[in-house]
């Protein structure tokens, strides 16, 4: 691991304040980083992969905006310091939306839950071996070197939203329930605070796979906002990976359904394990709405769902499984008395 410096921010003014010379590069490639639970953090340092100078804790700061569960009539409020497993206990998330607090039960161990936060989970990096190993090129930890997993061992790759730079999953469960829910996230910066939709925080990897949000480097997630409608109780997480407990998805799907008898008025569907950013599929939503929801109607979604999706020589398993993955948390939460 390399020197570094470390600072308690007392207030959100501090924390802003010491990163202000963040320049124009990505935030994890800034001199100054925000550190959290440090789960994802304190990892990649010691693997040589996040390399800060200094790290501004923002644990201490005391703003009940960063730390609070707000649920009103319509909206989940979630500080961006929650931890996962405080979300995943709360009795009015669970009952009022079953698919966020499963996609965090379901991610890691109970420990790291109690550690990590949320703010840190949405934007923690990808488990790609080859950019965790720092001795492979990769082009998201040394832009232009190269992708050592396009010929590589990719099993555990994308199979959707890949580009010919990169194909790295992005692993995280929490955010494909909040891209299903269209959530927001607020955020306070330099230049003051903005809200925007949680699926524009994450940018496809393209040609510049190392930015991987529209975040800048002095931006902090103050929390995120997410719509609950009624329906949203008929919801659920199904994650697939190759042992129970302690691993990341191989494939999952966050669906909600509101249905009238047995149509589909409307339906959220996102795909965790498959693609390079959290993936919402609007497509198969499309196609559900105003069927009735069949094994039949199911496969055909799941069929336009992975019908862009680009295999590569390992990890071809993962389109048959994701289908099978949806068609399954379809009929589940189908089968939901709200
Ligand atoms: C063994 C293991 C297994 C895991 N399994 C899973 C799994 O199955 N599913 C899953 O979803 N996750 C899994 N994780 C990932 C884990 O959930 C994340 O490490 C954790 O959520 C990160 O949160 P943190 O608060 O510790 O973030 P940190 O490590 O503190 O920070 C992560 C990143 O976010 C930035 N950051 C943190 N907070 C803010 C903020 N408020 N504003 C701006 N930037 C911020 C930091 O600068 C850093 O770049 C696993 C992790 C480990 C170590
Ligand atoms: S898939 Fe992406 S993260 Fe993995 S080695 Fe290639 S460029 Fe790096």
């Amino acid at each position: 691991m390399l020197p570094f410096s470390y600072e308690r921010a007392e207030t959100l003014d501090d924390a802003r304040k010491a990163v202000s010379d963040g320049g124009e590069q990505p935030p994890t490639s800034a001199a100054v980083q925000f550190i959290a639970g440090g789960t994802n953090m304190s990892d990649y340092m010691r693997l040589g992969v996040n390399r800060p100078a200094h790290l501004v804790d923002i644990n201490p700061i005391p703003d009940s905006s960063l730390r609070t569960i707000a649920i009103t009539e319509s909206e989940v409020r979630l500080g961006a310091l929650v931890r996962m497993s405080e979300v995943e206990d709360h009795p009015g998330i669970n009952q009022r939306c079953p698919m966020l607090a499963e996609s965090l039960k379901l991610a890691a161990s109970r420990q790291i839950r109690n550690m990590a936060s949320l703010g840190g989970n949405i934007l923690q990096r990808t488990r790609c071996e080859y950019f965790r190993e720092t001795s492979w090129p990769c082009n998201k930890r040394d832009p232009g070197s190269g992708c050592a997993a396009m010929d590589g061992f990719n099993r555990q790759h994308a199979v959707l939203g890949t580009s010919d730079a990169c194909i790295a999953t992005y692993h995280g469960d929490f955010a494909q329930a909040l891209i299903a829910l269209d959530a927001s996230v607020e955020i306070l910066g330099q230049a003051g605070s903005r809200r925007m939709r949680f699926a524009e925080l994450h940018r496809l990897p393209g040609d510049r796979p190392e930015i991987e949000t529209v975040l800048r480097p002095d931006e902090i997630i103050v929390a995120i906002a997410v719509s609950l409608p009624a329906w949203a109780a008929r919801s659920g997480y199904l994650k697939i990976r190759d042992r129970q407990s302690y691993a990341f998805s191989l494939a999952s799907a966050a669906v909600a359904l509101d249905l009238s008898e047995e149509t589909v008025r409307d339906v959220r569907i996102a795909l965790g394990g498959v693609a390079t950013v959290p993936w919402r599929a609007t497509e198969a939503e499309e196609a559900l709405k105003g069927k009735a929801l069949t094994e039949e109607t199911a496969t055909k979604a799941a069929e336009i769902a992975f019908s862009g999706a680009k295999p590569r020589q390992h990890n071809a398993f993962k389109v048959e499984l994701g289908k099978q993955t949806l068609v399954r948390a379809l009929m589940d939460v189908g089968q939901m008395r709200i």
